[in-house]
């Protein structure tokens, strides 16, 4: 008999064809294996009916740990025998098929990291130590198919030895196309700050040592550059602060090993998981009571956010010190993507670190670190990139039209929506740069590339002058398609709609900001979603945001247009001038704009967060995004919901400027942190009553939640509460970011409802 088996999924780079061929040879096969240009493997096997069935049975049960099948097509027919034994043939170029899938970068593997640990194996002590089941692969692919001549390892020339590993089809290296050994591959080197090559020991054991001096080092990973310092020390901190302008913003930092973790931070079974899983993302984790890192690396916030070495390179670094983790911020200039040159990193950061451990191999595509946050052992992903990105999210269904979602403004990624896959671009960063908008550009054109996709509809937000509506009618241009725009907050909650297949929803879209359908700014929304469209059903009341873009910056601006029908806001603004940074002068303007109604208006819930924090006197200035909402959660968490209040609605909103009142009220009668649990809860049983309404006037049986402030633990489960406690249904995002990382994924979704 003979078979003709085609494969998508991931299976390229990952082992499959030396798995392919052993388990070949095993069964008595001849035939051969080949990669197929659009990321698939294709396979023919001739021999007798039962090894055959024994193959294809060992082909789904024993593949590599990395590889995924999605689809299987097997095709049988009589022996051609053209065959005298089995092989891997090398790539075909043909794609005709596309949508299949690259693999993302993957940590180092057990095995590897063994061996950089064994004296006596050939790659002790190489940094850049991968094989078949490790290492990176999205960010040196320049072109499928996944070769070694596509890319980056290009430069390298194989030595003899690497050569004959890559060779044999019963090496764990067999046509790993990172291979590589200290003779033959990627060099390491460290350098001052201005890029003059440093020759002192063992570069990484020195990078090592100089940070735990107190020294800040620039280190090249894999995706794109690091600055590095010591997290037990606070002066490295200090100066890294003032000198990328970030006061508050948090540090994520890279830790010795789980154990090591343990020490200062509290990890659950699932978070250990993921901490030690081979994507190795940054985790959010709640700092322990004898925490003892500094203070300056998440300032005001109940957690911090960590992660693994990944790398040899990365466990080399802890080789002979005694910090337990040092910081590992992607190392960007202010709102532009993260550095991946090693000559813009001298000219980028030169002021800014002592020391450079660069290499030199180049990074096809930049991918910034991932961030992920267990809630109620449930993974919300902030950002959704390394070891992720580009793998694709699979849904129930399969969709008509390829269409492309570009995202709104901020913490924009880029999707390709192709039959049932939708493949989510890296982190891209918020569109106001210009660097960062030829990034969004450039992965887009890439994803496209190595989806082998024909684009049929590009979807975008509904904000007209956003950098990338224009870029999106550029595409529908240039690619001879409809340009659909999407209503922000409608994306989010179609996110959800995708994500678990649902066809009718009611759904909390709660976030900062979002272009509404009015024109106005929204955020707290509840929505009646289904493949027609939206229906807005409810939402926070709308509230004034005096000065606009200020309020946002200031949240005391947002006290005062809150609170000034209910109570006598100049007694309130007397203990508060300070607070505003050109004091009464400020203070003037602002009530001048507030009585004659100069002012636009916002049902935003992050504003009203941010209100509660300043009102509070929590977080009185926003340096970065969601700063003091989430300042507000930290506090709250060790409070408990002293007001029980009930939500106060009018017809279907929800009464803020009553919430915000009762917190003023009581502020002498109980701890701060009991408010603003209060505040947290007053808001989440109040959306929730709200949707739980609206379902079961409409009869709906599912309630979703979505939008940046899906990621508050606290609201989420209070919602949750609620809404099981109605008997319905309550969903939220699993496999793609909540906030604004999901929202091309959720335009695309969208989208495709359109016939
Ligand atoms: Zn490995
Ligand atoms: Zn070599
Ligand atoms: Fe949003």
């Amino acid at each position: 008999m003979r078979a003709e088996i085609t494969i998508k999924g991931i299976v390229q780079g990952v082992g499959f064809r030396p798995f392919i061929y052993r388990i070949a040879v095993k069964n008595k096969l001849v035939g051969f294996v080949r990669n197929r240009g659009d990321a698939g493997v294709e396979i023919v096997v001739e021999g007798n009916d039962n090894n055959i069935k024994q193959f294809l049975t060992d082909l789904e049960e024993k593949k590599p740990p990395l590889a995924q099948i999605y689809d299987l097509i097997t095709n049988y027919s009589e022996e051609k025998k053209e065959f005298e034994k089995f092989t891997i043939l090398k790539s075909s170029e043909g794609g005709e098929l596309s949508g299949s899938v690259i693999p993302p970068d993957v940590s180092i593997c057990n095995e590897c990291l063994a061996e950089l640990r064994d004296s006596n194996n050939r790659r002790y002590d190489y940094f850049f130590i991968t094989c078949t089941d490790c290492g990176p692969r999205y960010s040196i692919i320049e072109e499928l198919p996944y070769d070694r001549p596509n890319t980056t390892m290009q430069e390298f020339l194989m030595c003899n030895e690497c050569k004959i590993e890559y060779t044999d089809p019963s090496n764990r290296r067999f046509h790993a196309q990172t291979v590589a050994c200290s003779k033959c591959g990627p060099k390491i080197f460290l350098t001052n700050n201005g890029g003059e090559l440093i020759k002192r020991g063992d570069p990484i054991r020195e990078a090592g040592r100089l940070l735990e001096e107190g020294y800040i080092v620039a280190i090249k990973g894999n995706g794109g550059f690091h600055i590095a310092a010591a997290t037990t020390r606070s002066d490295p901190v200090k100066r890294l602060r003032k000198t990328k302008h970030r006061s508050q913003k948090p540090f994520a930092i890279m830790a010795r090993d789980l154990e090591t973790i343990k020490t200062f931070a509290e990890v659950s079974e699932e978070e250990a998981k993921l901490l030690t899983s081979y994507i190795k993302p940054i985790v959010l984790l709640r700092k322990s009571d004898d925490y003892y890192l500094s203070d300056l690396i998440s300032p005001g916030l109940h957690n911090i956010g960590v992660m693994l070495p990944y790398t040899g390179l990365h466990s080399m670094l802890f080789d002979q010190v005694q910090e337990p983790a040092f910081i590992m911020t992607s190392a960007n200039p202010p709102n532009e993507p993260i550095i991946k040159e090693n000559d813009r990193a001298i000219k980028e950061l030169g002021s800014v670190v002592d020391f450079f451990l660069f290499h030199d191999r180049k990074i096809a595509q930049r991918c910034d670190d991932s961030v992920v946050r267990i809630n109620n052992k449930i993974p919300s992903i902030i950002r959704r990139s390394r070891g992720y990105a580009p793998a694709p999210i699979h849904l129930k269904y399969s969709i008509n039209h390829c269409t492309l979602g570009i995202s709104a403004e901020l913490n924009a990624t880029t999707c390709v929506l192709l039959g049932n896959k939708a493949f989510i671009s890296q982190h891209i960063g918020d569109i106001e740069k210009f660097e960062t908008f030829e990034f969004l550009k450039s992965a887009t054109n890439h994803l496209i590339k190595l989806t082998n996709s024909k684009v049929e509809v590009v979807a975008c937000d509904l904000h007209p002058r956003f950098h990338t509506t224009k870029l999106a009618h550029e595409l529908g241009n240039k690619l001879g398609c409809n340009v659909i725009p999407v209503q922000h907050h409608h994306a989010h909650i179609a996110s959800l709609m995708g994500e678990h297949n649902i066809s009718e929803i009611i759904g909390i879209a709660c976030d900062g900001i979002g272009y509404g359908s009015d024109g106005n700014v929204w955020g707290g929304e509840v929505l009646f979603c289904n493949s027609n469209g939206f229906q807005r059903v409810g939402h926070l009341q709308e509230q004034p945001m005096i000065g606009g873009d200020l309020a946002t910056k200031y949240p005391a601006r947002m006290v005062v247009g809150i609170l000034h029908s209910a109570t006598d806001i100049e007694k309130w603004l007397l203990s508060n001038v300070k607070h505003f940074p050109h004091g009464e002068k400020e203070v003037e303007i602002v009530l001048k704009q507030l009585k004659q109604g100069n002012f636009i208006k916002t049902t935003s819930c992050g504003r009203v967060l941010d209100a509660v924090s300043a009102l509070l006197g929590i977080c009185y200035e926003r340096t970065y995004e969601g700063e003091p909402a989430m300042k507000l959660e930290s506090v709250a968490i060790k409070g408990k919901d002293a007001l029980q209040l009930s939500p106060e609605t009018n017809g279907n909103t929800l009464n803020t400027t009553y919430l915000l009142s009762q917190i003023y009220d009581n502020m002498s009668k109980y701890p701060v942190a009991d408010l603003a649990c209060s505040a947290q809860s007053y808001i989440a049983i109040g959306l929730a009553q709200l949707a739980i309404e609206e379902a079961k006037k409409l009869g709906i049986d599912t309630i979703g939640f979505s939008g940046g402030v899906a990621y508050n633990e606290f609201i989420t489960l209070a919602i949750k509460k609620e809404v099981e406690m109605a008997g319905l249904k309550f969903v939220t995002n699993v496999q793609v970011p909540p906030g604004d990382g999901g929202i091309s994924f959720g335009q695309a979704i969208a989208t495709s409802y359109e016939k």
